[in-house]
């Protein structure tokens, strides 16, 4: 072993001067686990090569959308022959229908679907889609659930029994956060109360149906349901977030997993294929409401560009072999079990959620169920072992709030080498 990062940190250096924090997007910049970002220069199967020549087994991939790996062949070629014919005409093209139909035939809870350029822009559109239809102006969102970085979804609950949100960021307006009701991740009692005190006044309920950024955090089972029950009952819209767990927890995303049935649904990541994309959907007559066929308004000059689309479909098609999932699934336990395991001899606190291809291992001893529980793990202990796994060619996210995502491309023998690794870096902490 032989972590040299020297250009990594000139690269940061120079990078500060001109970009805030030196990164387009702040979790890139290691703050959490107290050293400087590695800088990348290529990415194949499942490994990425920094800038000084390390070399890592990658379980961010991109933060999801690389499910089948770094620069697989397929999508590859994908984007090569589109771009050798243009990257965007502002016009419609015929692969934006046939990405369209693919995602909808895999989620048969939406009958249409607009396509977007971000997870935030899905999120963003989908809310105003629900307040549109409903005429109503609040919505509810879970602590610890992100959907992007919207005003009004930059909100956490405030002090006290009440549920004002409050804004987790200067510059989003306190009459915005005032629209924003804050709930607990699987605390159905609390959200019926919230319904009971405003429920003619919300629009929808928005949730990451697995959380996956306060770390993941599974649904207890009478949740989902619950939540679809309420909604239903004060004619709110229901949104499922997916932009993470979509063709992720399972093809169908977690309303497959789980057998729920969403008013809407956003997704992002993995149907871009690398390239940006997100996109929202859901019943018909909701989205018939949509400009240029309904009155609410929502465009974009990117949209649906050939790249992304093509890149998404490839990627759907790679999933759809048989089999697919069972693999994922089967590597995600081995790895996620395997951590536990190994942290348990090694005296430490641990808790692991898992599903599909994504888990997390919270260092505390606490069962994690919502955002409280997430918070009592020591963040400490998690940035020691993710600076011991990084010089060890692990490339973990750089926080104990986030996913570990695999793909298509980890094997078995990645597996048992990440393990042995982690044995290695356990002991020490
Ligand atoms: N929703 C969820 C569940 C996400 O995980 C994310 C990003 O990680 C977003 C929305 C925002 O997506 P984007 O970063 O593409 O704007």
């Amino acid at each position: 072993m032989n972590f040299v990062d020297e250009k990594s940190r000139q690269a940061f250096v120079r990078a500060q001067m001109v970009i805030p924090g030196g990164v387009n997007s702040p979790v890139r910049a290691f703050k959490s686990v107290g050293r400087d970002p590695v800088f990348i220069d290529r990415g194949q199967g499942a490994h990425i090569w920094d800038i000084d020549g390390n070399q890592y087994l990658d379980y961010v991939g991109s933060w999801g959308p690389l499910i089948v790996g770094h620069a697989h062949p397929d999508v590859v070629e994908a984007i090569k022959r589109v771009a050798e014919r243009g990257t965007s005409y502002g016009a419609p093209t015929e692969v934006e229908t046939v990405l369209a139909e693919e995602v909808l035939k895999a989620y048969p809870s939406m009958e249409m679907i607009r396509m977007v350029n971000s997870g935030t822009e899905a999120t963003m559109s989908a809310l105003r889609l629900a307040r549109g239809v409903t005429g109503r102006s609040k919505i509810v969102k879970f602590e610890g659930c992100y959907h992007g970085h919207a005003d009004q979804l930059l909100i956490k609950a405030g002090s006290g029994a009440l549920t004002f949100g409050v804004p987790t960021s200067p510059g989003v307006p306190t009459q915005t956060a005032a629209t924003t009701i804050s709930a607990q991740f699987n605390d159905l009692e609390g959200l019926a109360e919230i319904f009971k005190r405003e429920g003619e006044e919300i629009a929808c309920v928005i949730l990451e149906p697995v959380a996956g950024n306060m770390g993941v955090v599974l649904p207890e089972e009478e949740f989902l349901k619950g939540i679809r029950r309420l909604t239903e009952q004060y004619g709110a819209l229901l949104i499922f977030d997916e932009v993470m767990t979509g063709f992720r927890v399972s093809y169908g995303g977690a309303q497959a997993h789980f057998g729920i049935d969403p008013d809407l649904t956003c997704l992002g990541k993995v149907i871009g294929g690398g390239l940006p994309v997100g996109a929202y959907g859901g019943k018909r007559r909701f989205m018939e409401q949509i400009s240029p066929s309904g009155p609410i308004y929502q465009a974009g000059t990117l949209s649906g560009n050939p790249l992304a689309m093509n890149a998404g479909l490839a990627t759907l098609k790679l999933l759809q072999r048989p089999g697919t999932y069972q693999e994922l699934q089967a590597r995600t336990t081995k790895l996620a079990e395997g951590l536990k395991q190994i942290a348990q001899e090694a005296g430490l606190p641990i808790w692991v959620n898992a599903v599909g291809a994504m888990f997390s291992a919270f260092f505390t001893n606490t069962p994690v169920k919502d955002y409280a529980s997430a918070c009592t793990s020591d963040v400490e202990q998690f940035a020691k072992f993710f600076r011991g796994m990084l010089e060890r060619g692990i490339y973990l996210a750089p926080s104990q709030f986030e996913a570990v995502f695999l793909s298509t491309a980890h094997t078995d023998a990645d597996i048992d080498h990440t393990l042995e690794q982690a044995r290695i870096v356990l002991k020490t902490l």
